[in-house]
């Protein structure tokens, strides 16, 4: 635990703020992506847990936008997510916790897209729900998965799954990588470009 303890770690945290900031995701706090890079400001002398407490029950009251609610429903206890000791973050994991990525609903809402309705079944509401747990499009990879992870997955345990052991993160995140690939192949397709 505690980078944030060595010496030298406010520098490494003012150059990650910057990095992270061409991410784009306006959705998980910087700290919550970057597990252990980018804290939440704490006042001097407070315990990490208060502060992390205070964050888990406003985390859990705020009354936010949909997308932060898919969040929430992903990461159901921001304690045991930021305190993993593996797991990075990257691109595509991103889009699948906010829900702010190659999702047809999410570009629709944008005016990105003519309509939300997903590009590999009739489903019309293409969200990372259906994306990634309810499309028939991918279930034999789907199956596959629910086999190494030991219980189907679905939104409400799929982090819990990712941060009991490094074999289910990554398991999980190949998943993820898959799924959104074949979708930005498929983007780049419709738009003509070379996939
Ligand atoms: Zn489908």
């Amino acid at each position: 635990m505690g980078r944030r303890h060595e010496p030298g770690g406010m520098e490494t945290t003012r150059q990650s703020t910057k990095e992270s900031g061409n991410k784009g995701c306006l959705c998980i706090p910087s700290y919550v992506q970057r597990r252990g890079e980018q804290e939440p400001p704490e006042p001097e002398g407070e315990p990490q847990q208060t502060a992390l407490d205070k964050w888990q029950d406003r985390w859990k009251a705020t009354e936010a936008a949909e997308e932060r609610q898919w969040t929430r429903r992903l990461i159901r206890d921001v304690r045991a997510w930021t305190g993993r000791r593996f797991g990075e973050v990257d691109f595509h994991i991103t889009q699948a916790l906010t829900g702010h990525g190659c999702f047809a609903q999410y570009l629709h809402r944008l005016g990105l897209l003519d309509d939300a309705g997903f590009w590999f079944c009739e489903h019309l509401n293409d969200d990372p729900n259906h994306t990634f747990f309810e499309c028939n499009t991918w279930y034999n990879k789907r199956r596959e998965l629910n086999m190494l992870i030991g219980e189907e997955v679905i939104a409400e345990n799929l982090v819990s799954n990712m941060i009991n052991s490094k074999d289910k993160w990554n398991a999980i995140s190949n998943y993820i990588h898959y799924v959104l690939t074949k979708k930005e192949n498929e983007d780049r397709r419709r738009k003509g470009l070379p996939v």
